[in-house]
């Protein structure tokens, strides 16, 4: 499971979140919606490593969060670029987390220059990871291509792969679908759900698109402002949001 407990993050003078109280249980699937600039990405960088918080904590599995380092949290985290290596193959990219770990143990500098080690053995293991990821996402037959080679739709595979073969605890999700066209992100909400049911772990999924949180989340949390103001199933927050803000919000024409 997950705990934030009272999150504050500011940017000098800026109180960007103002205390965020949240809990996920281990299979759950919430998603954070609000108004552009409410803090939400802020509140995903701060749980996967990537900011600081002010003040507040962050658990996963038992373990304060807040003191290890990203590389140490073992969460993923897919952006809505995708960030993807531009010179290495979709096989490559996926392969890089497994890599990174298996060099860490080794004691050898994670460079991605690096990326073939000697040991036979180590190299047949990761293969294997990425063939088994790649079946899952059926994303087999483009394992040799470069992300300028693939459509978004493919690219955003690729991130899902990448993303999950490390078998995360943790899976944090910032809009990962919104550079797709609208049939493909249809699609891929399906995608990302399954993905998330097999790994049976908390994740926490940014999105602007009010379609995308009622079909996909178990709950939702609305955050306005730097404050959490509700977070329920779909169905309790659109029949009875608790703050006018929060009902306003999601009255927004879109
Ligand atoms: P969007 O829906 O547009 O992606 P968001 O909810 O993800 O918005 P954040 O990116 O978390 O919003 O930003 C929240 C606020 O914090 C914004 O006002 C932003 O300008 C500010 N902010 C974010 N990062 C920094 C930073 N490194 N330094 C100063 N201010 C920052
Ligand atoms: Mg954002």
């Amino acid at each position: 499971a997950l705990h934030l407990d009272n999150i504050t993050k500011s940017f000098g003078d800026n109180a960007i979140l103002k205390g965020i109280t949240l809990e996920a249980e281990a299979g759950e699937f919430i998603a954070l919606v609000g108004p552009s600039g409410c803090g939400k990405s802020t509140l995903l960088r701060i749980v996967a490593g990537l900011e600081q918080a002010t003040t507040g904590s962050v658990k996963a599995g038992g373990r304060e969060l807040t003191v290890l380092p990203a590389a140490e949290r073992n969460v993923a985290m897919v952006f809505q670029s995708y960030a993807l290596y531009p010179h290495l193959t979709a096989g490559q990219n996926i392969a890089v987390p497994l890599a990174m770990r298996q060099l860490s143990r080794l004691g050898r500098t994670p460079l991605l220059g690096a990326l073939a080690p000697g040991q036979k053995a180590i190299r047949k293991t990761i293969q294997n990871q990425v063939a088994e990821m790649a079946r899952a996402l059926k994303i087999e037959h483009l394992l040799d291509r470069k992300p300028g080679q693939m459509s978004g739709g493919q690219r955003q595979r690729v991130a899902l792969a990448r993303a999950m073969v490390r078998r995360p605890s943790l899976f944090l999700m910032d809009e990962p679908l919104s550079n797709l066209d609208a049939n493909l992100r249809v699609h891929a909400r399906g995608e990302i759900v399954d993905l998330h049911r097999r790994a049976g772990v908390p994740t926490l999924y940014v999105t602007h698109d009010q379609a995308e949180a009622l079909s996909m989340a178990d709950r939702v949390a609305v955050m306005i402002g730097g404050n959490l103001l509700q977070l329920a199933s779909p169905e309790a927050i659109y029949e009875d949001p608790r703050h006018i803000e929060v009902a306003r919000f999601l009255g927004q024409p879109r």
